[in-house]
């Protein structure tokens, strides 16, 4: 038997991928992947679908999330894996994260007002819909209503890090979203860790981060090979995928690229058993 390709990493138009749980799992299916984790940014909207649609078309679906944190004004961010997603404090913890989204989008709207230009938070939610707000949605609805005449052009006059409509959100310790992870049974991973000081790396191995995502499409060989070290020498997990999006990210050929081994997918289920003890 051929074993399974497996990627642990990719968004839909819950967060900010361009394609719908149907679309996406149709992709995957026709990339050849078996095994594959949604890890939407701060939220778990597409996950019971999901899995049912992958019970029809034959694709094992690990829940997944991928939760914002911050260190040092950096923003981190962790996966968790196998969470269970009708635990209660992972359910209220994603909605109080969501309403902050919308919160801190209005704030940017207001600073976008006192540079004399209106939108309003309808406009940003006719975009955004079901998934939790950000600033590629006020992006685009700003391209919409021919603010701008690009959507890169929107970060890059007002809402890029620091720019003079930019809002941060709220700071969340990655202690905490450790904590959520594992409270709600699953497994955490240090996502892309590429862009990391090595001194936050390893603050991250302190506070108890199950492993490390080593296959990324940002890293290079030299990464790969420097984190799957850290992950020898700590006796850490190590995860991986192609962290797809789709639409204008232009990563549509990534999906069934980045993979990790069925033996390290093995691995993380015996952690879990393990955990059970
Ligand atoms: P948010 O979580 O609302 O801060 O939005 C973060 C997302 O905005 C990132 O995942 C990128 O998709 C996008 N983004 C952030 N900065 C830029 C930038 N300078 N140019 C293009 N997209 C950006
Ligand atoms: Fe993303
Ligand atoms: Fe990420
Ligand atoms: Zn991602």
């Amino acid at each position: 038997m051929n074993l399974p390709l497996i990627d642990l990493h990719m968004h839909t138009i819950y967060s900010d991928g361009a394609y719908t749980t149907e679309e996406l799992l149709t992709k995957a299916k026709n990339s050849g992947l078996n095994i594959i984790s949604i890890t939407d940014h701060d939220t778990i909207h597409s996950i019971k679908e999901a899995i049912e649609i992958g019970n029809d078309i034959g694709i094992e679906v690990i829940p997944g999330v991928e939760l914002s944190t911050d260190i040092e004004d950096k923003e981190v961010h962790l996966l968790g894996y196998f969470i269970d997603i009708e635990h209660d404090e992972l359910k209220k913890y994603l909605k109080f994260f969501r309403d902050e989204r919308i919160y801190r989008a209005k704030r940017m709207i207001e600073k976008l007002k006192l540079l004399g230009i209106n939108i309003s938070i309808d406009d940003v939610m006719e975009i955004s819909r079901d998934s939790a707000i950000g600033r590629p949605h006020i992006a685009l609805a700003l391209l919409k209503l021919g603010v701008v005449s690009d959507y890169y052009e929107a970060f890059h006059k007002y809402i890029r890090d620091n720019g003079p409509a930019y809002e941060r959100k709220i700071h969340v310790s990655p202690q905490s979203a450790l904590k959520l992870i594992s409270d709600a049974g699953g497994l955490s991973f240090i996502a892309h860790p590429g862009h990391l000081k090595e001194s936050v790396l390893l603050s991250l191995i302190n506070a108890g981060v199950d492993g490390i995502e080593v296959i990324h499409p940002s890293h290079n060989d030299y990464q790969i090979n420097f984190y799957r070290g850290i992950v020898n020498q700590y006796c850490l997990l190590e995860s991986g995928g192609s962290d797809f999006h789709g639409g204008a990210k232009g990563d549509e050929d990534n999906l069934g690229k980045y993979l990790i081994t069925h033996q390290r997918f093995l691995d993380m289920k015996s952690m879990l058993h393990s955990n059970d003890d």
